[in-house]
């Protein structure tokens, strides 16, 4: 039996948080980080008509110019960023690959890589799959979960390269302030490093600001700001991203993506189009429709007696369950097992994350009124 796998997969963790997906029909889940709506009726239809048009075949490597084209207009509208489609833009395969593409393009083996956490499962990976190492900075509760631009600092050696982060945050729910991401920029600048700058739930805010990173002074020749249709259009299984740098940089990720993936796939990328240039009614419906649920799980999860700082973007709520006695994995399975609700242990979204769960409000609102009615029931059990 050959077994001689390499050391850099025997390394990689499997995620601790897929167990809390697959579950019985029983079970009321708030565990999905994945919109519960079907993408909207427009790209479906925009789908079949592209099919029919015959359009099976590889895009340019880089995607689609008018796909391209419309991600460079959305970001000049909404941020007065410019990036040049011709040489600044890539069409991935998911944000998830450009997170790859772009830790694979600045870490040498070796090279240190600031994450800030909590954070999505995949930053530690995609650094890991680079060779690199992750270096956990958290945020602070206390500090509502913006960055702490001190820690950062402090975690700088001659061997980092950059700082991967992502807000809005999942798990948190966090956006960051302009400041602190101003000082965040400052301190790249100063210690020459690249910056990765996840915004995938960009659109997903409720009365903030979303500040993209490029925009902040002196940022844009040193950031890539990765972006995606997974979570604003519901088109997770489309699987369909992008990643934009500058052109001195983005030469260096395409080759990786060149041979790597060749082309996002084609159908999602003509509906790609559609969704940019006419969605906005349907991203705004779904926007509002989280809100509505996001009020609800806040105030429930704190009227249960755990404490859950107020979320402002993507669509998850992050309580904190310490007070009950139990570390998160153990509060995930016994929530599980006992009273048919999943959450995810927040241990799982760095070592930050222990003492707190991650619920996620991209699921019905009745089914968020009946996983609270059974977390209260657990709570309180608890503390008998
Ligand atoms: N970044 C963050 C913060 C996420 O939460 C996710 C998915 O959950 C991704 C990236 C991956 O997105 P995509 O579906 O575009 O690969």
């Amino acid at each position: 039996m050959w077994d001689k796998t390499s050391i850099r997969v025997q390394h990689l963790k499997p995620s601790a948080i897929r167990k809390y997906f697959a579950v019985p029909s029983d079970v009321v889940t708030l565990g999905i980080g994945e919109p519960d709506f079907t993408s909207p009726d427009k790209l479906i239809a925009a789908a079949h008509e592209s099919l029919k048009r015959g359009n099976t075949h590889y895009t340019a490597n880089a995607g689609i110019y008018e796909l391209r084209e419309a991600i460079s207009d959305k970001l000049d509208e909404l941020y007065g960023v410019k990036y040049d489609p011709d040489s600044e833009i890539i069409v991935t395969v998911g944000a998830s690959e450009a997170l790859y593409l772009a830790a694979a393009t600045v870490l040498n083996p070796g090279d240190e890589m600031i994450v800030v956490t909590p954070c999505f499962v995949s930053y530690q990976a995609a650094v890991e799959l680079a060779d690199g190492v992750p270096v956990e900075v958290a945020c602070r509760l206390e500090d509502n979960f913006d960055l702490n631009v001190q820690a950062i600092e402090d975690a700088i050696t001659p061997k980092t390269r950059g700082i991967l982060l992502g807000f809005p945050n999942n798990p948190t729910g966090a956006v960051a302030s302009r400041e602190k991401l101003q000082q965040v920029a400052d301190l790249a600048a100063k210690h020459d490093l690249a910056v990765i700058s996840d915004e995938i739930y960009e659109r997903l805010i409720y009365g903030v600001e979303h500040v993209n990173f490029a925009s902040l002074n002196g940022a844009r020749e040193r950031t890539f700001i990765v972006g995606g249709f997974s979570k604003s259009y519901a088109m997770t299984g489309w699987r369909l991203g992008y990643v934009c740098g500058p052109k001195h940089l983005i030469p260096q990720l395409y080759k990786i993506h060149q041979y790597l993936i060749m082309s996002a796939p084609t159908i999602a990328q003509e509906i790609g189009i559609v969704a940019m240039r006419e969605c906005e009614p349907d991203v705004e419906r779904m926007r509002q429709e989280y809100d509505r649920r996001r009020r609800l799980i806040v105030d429930g999860l704190n009227s249960i007696g755990l404490y859950t700082f107020e979320p402002k973007g993507a669509f998850y709520a992050f309580p904190q369950i310490s007070g009950t006695g139990l570390d998160s994995t153990t509060f995930a399975d016994r929530l599980l097992a006992e009273c048919k609700v999943a959450v995810i242990p927040g241990c799982g979204f760095g070592q930050c994350g222990e003492g707190h769960v991650r619920t996620s409000y991209a699921v019905k609102y009745e089914n968020i009124e009946e996983a609270l009615n059974r977390i209260s029931d657990f709570v309180s059990k608890l503390k008998k």
